[in-house]
């Protein structure tokens, strides 16, 4: 029988009858893809190959249109988000992105790597967390097919100063001015004529850098961006979330469970 090899990473793992397992992959080549882990139970380093968020090396044979795993042999396990609940929580959010943004038999493009990338910074540690999120989110939306004018306001064409507004639904900016100017004649409806959301979210000048930078930085250096200040950091996590989940339009239960994971970590620290 015909064996396959390839490089893989496990975006999910599903319990599948009594005791075999249902594994969710991706692959650089073959895109996204299901294998079946027949029931012997894993041990060792074969059983750390087969844990989620993992980049593995898998050997397959292929019968009755399923893929069996014969072997698994770990290329890249993220050690530092093993142990780590709010590490591995956004690690099971960027999986999730990943599987919305990929397709069976369709070369899985930048998307990948991107994940990769992401996985191994949360991993190394000594980097804002939700700085990464904010950079896969943003970076995300770009590859989907979103990318942002983010050169001046898209109204007077002023240059990028400290007042100015993410536009999230058309993916432009808003100088303070001409949003003043706009909400002045009339009240921004929530809804516009077409029936989408206006979302507006203000961000500093330093937040539209980083955005611009994360949107056309090289595919290695997404992450490499550094946020002056506490009111740019929290104004670019809020304007990249809005911007991936308004764009997919949808939701991650994933991402719900690592912000009540992070709120209550806050609440602990507090008491
Ligand atoms: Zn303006």
């Amino acid at each position: 029988m015909q064996s396959i090899s390839t490089d893989a990473l496990i975006l999910r793992v599903q319990e599948r009858g009594a005791s075999d397992k249902l594994l969710t992959l991706i692959s650089r080549d073959g895109g996204r893809f299901y294998a079946i882990q027949k029931g012997r139970a894993a041990k060792g380093r074969e059983a750390a190959a087969l844990e989620p968020y993992t980049l593995s090396n898998f050997e397959f044979y292929e019968k009755n249109g399923f893929k069996w795993i014969k072997s698994a042999t770990a290329v890249e396990t993220f050690p530092g988000i093993r142990y780590d609940s709010e590490k591995l929580f956004l690690a099971a959010y960027f999986a999730d992105v990943v599987f919305e943004l990929s397709d069976e038999k369709t070369p899985a493009g930048e998307i990948l790597p991107l994940c990769l990338n992401a996985l191994y910074m949360l991993s190394k540690g000594g980097h804002d967390d939700a700085a990464i999120k904010a950079a896969f989110e943003f970076r995300a939306a770009v590859l989907s097919g979103f990318a942002p004018m983010l050169d001046a306001c898209d109204r007077c064409g002023a240059p990028v100063a400290e007042d100015v507004y993410l536009d999230v639904m058309n993916g432009v900016l808003l100088c303070g001015k001409c949003l003043a100017r706009a909400t002045a004649m009339q009240p921004l409806p929530e809804v516009d004529e077409t029936g989408g959301r206006n979302i507006l979210v203000p961000l500093t000048a330093s937040t539209v850098a980083a955005l611009s930078y994360i949107a056309a930085a090289e595919p290695r250096r997404v992450f490499a961006f550094r946020l002056l200040d506490g009111r740019s950091a929290n104004t670019l996590s809020r304007a990249a979330e809005a911007y991936l989940l308004h764009h997919l339009e949808r939701g991650f239960q994933t991402l719900e469970n690592y912000k009540r994971l992070v709120a209550i970590r806050k609440q602990m620290l507090k008491n």
